[in-house]
């Protein structure tokens, strides 16, 4: 196993318990990927960025459940929202059965007029009555979620403090540039089938303690993980890998192999030939990288209650008050600890780290006015210029299936062909597929995808087959 994210780690687990010894390879000195955490030169322990997990994101969870971390995340069931009058708003689920459960508080959204509520409530009747699949959101190639947003009649209010607001934190990408099939799909398991869906689980820890099992579940079957072994070269014999070279000149084989590191590096690890030649991996140039920047800030003192607020109208698009989130809301020495997000943070990439906290701090002050007496202690900025693959319309063409064309190279990692777009889910399901793979091809195959989440509710009588 070749690189110990989340679909490396999910992948080598699931091995593990079906009686496989895993050796897993991981470069750097600590496991998780893109969703851990490390310590800043101070001793500060930091999210790479703040995660958040969805209801609906089944396999995560059952992942989470196999290496005892389900306890360390906790699970909210509103979403706070403020826009620029300083209007606050709140989804949660009413008594109401699906697709119907969010509708009492989308109704008081204070943010929207009934105009845009009346458009978004035509789009969402049409995403449930197609089973989160309308046929002009399924062409090839694909149409964006704006033209998709526009050819249903939406504001552009509706499509700014609604559309965009959800989309972009959970696509990572602007709607100009998301594939409506994706955008869709986000609505219908998050919000329409079931009315779990919308739940944010959010670590209760910092995101590298949540991965503490993965090395006694590989280690209890006799496998072994291994920390800054990075893989330099896959030597590819025939149709078959022969082994593989450490950075540090080890060679090693296996039985199978996986490969579950990002796209942009898997190609050169392989012989340039076969990077280029097979069309599975020449094919992943042709994924775009879309950006998200972390913003972290140390308060002198407490300046927010809630656990986390998504803004309207702002370059910050999400705060979350890990104080709080992680304990009581203050820190040991009374101060305040926040975490912003903004995703699909072009804009920011070519700004400096100083610009950055500025323009944060400034928000900051005008959402929260405590922050105007506070001391800013400490801030620094975690800009990922690659954090996710872009979902443009057209880009599944060039994810591979998890299976490839070499006979004992099998593919994970959130790029791959899951149906999801890059998240934590989107990983664990590669992980998954690609252990389902391996099992297959030793002759032992079984199930480790977990399902959806059911449609539950009105929802069953609605969808038109
Ligand atoms: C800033 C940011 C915020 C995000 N927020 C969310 C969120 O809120 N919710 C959500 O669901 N998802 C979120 N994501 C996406 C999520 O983090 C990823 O989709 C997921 O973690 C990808 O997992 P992976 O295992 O596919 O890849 P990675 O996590 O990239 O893992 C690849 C691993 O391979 C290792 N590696 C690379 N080269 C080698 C080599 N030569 N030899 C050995 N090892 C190697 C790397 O060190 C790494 O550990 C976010 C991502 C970022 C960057």
């Amino acid at each position: 196993m070749i690189g110990g994210g989340l679909a490396g780690l999910s992948s080598a687990v699931a091995l593990a318990e079906a009686g496989f010894r895993v050796r897993l390879l991981e470069k750097r000195p600590y496991l998780g990927g893109r969703a851990t955490s490390y310590a800043l030169p101070d001793g500060e322990q930091v999210d790479n960025c703040q995660h958040v997990t969805l209801g609906c994101c089944t396999n995560l969870d059952d992942f989470y459940r196999r290496v005892g971390a389900a306890e360390k995340i906790r699970w909210y069931d509103q979403l706070y929202f403020l826009d620029a009058n300083g209007r606050r708003g709140v989804i949660e689920a009413s008594p109401l059965p699906p697709p119907l459960h969010l509708a009492p508080s989308f109704a008081l959204f204070p943010s929207l007029t009934w105009r845009d509520k009346r458009a978004i409530a035509r789009a969402m009747i049409r995403i449930v009555r197609s089973g989160g699949r309308p046929a002009d959101a399924e062409q090839s190639p694909g149409i964006t979620m704006l033209d998709w947003l526009r050819r249903h009649g939406q504001t552009e209010r509706a499509i700014e403090r609604f559309w965009s607001v959800v989309l972009v934190s959970a696509l990572d990408e602007e709607l100009a540039r998301t594939d409506a099939h994706y955008g869709v799909d986000v609505f219908w398991k998050a919000f329409l089938a079931n009315r779990g869906g919308f739940r944010m689980g959010i670590p209760s820890v910092p995101l590298g303690e949540l991965y503490d099992g993965c090395r006694a579940g590989v280690e209890r079957r006799g496998g072994e993980v291994l920390l800054r072994a990075g893989v330099r070269e896959i030597h590819v014999q025939g149709d078959r890998i022969g082994g593989i070279a450490l950075e540090n000149g080890t060679e090693l084989t296996a039985d199978f192999y996986i490969t579950a590191v990002p796209h942009d590096v898997l190609p050169a690890l392989l012989p340039p030939a076969i990077a280029e030649r097979e069309p599975s991996f020449a094919g992943l140039r042709n994924l775009r990288a879309a950006p998200i920047t972390g913003v972290h800030l140390w308060f002198d003192r407490p300046v927010m209650n809630e656990p986390y607020l998504t803004l309207l109208d702002r370059t910050t698009q999400w705060v979350f008050n890990k104080s709080r989130l992680y304990g009581t809301g203050v820190e040991k020495d009374g101060g305040q600890y926040l975490q912003l997000v903004i995703s699909a943070s072009y804009d920011l990439v070519p700004r400096s780290r100083q610009e950055i906290i500025a323009l944060c701090h400034r928000e900051m002050t005008e959402v929260f006015p405590a922050v105007r007496e506070a001391v800013l202690r400490k801030a620094t900025v975690v800009k990922e210029t690659a954090a996710t693959f872009s979902p443009e319309p057209g880009c599944d063409r060039w994810r591979p299936a998890q299976r490839s064309p070499l006979k004992n190279l099998f593919l994970a990692g959130d790029w791959t062909a899951t149906g999801w777009p890059a998240t934590m889910e989107g990983a664990v399901r590669s992980g998954y597929l690609a252990a389902e793979a391996i099992l297959a091809a030793a002759g032992n195959p079984q199930k480790l995808l977990r399902p959806d989440l059911p449609v539950q509710g009105l929802v069953r009588f609605c969808v038109r087959t």
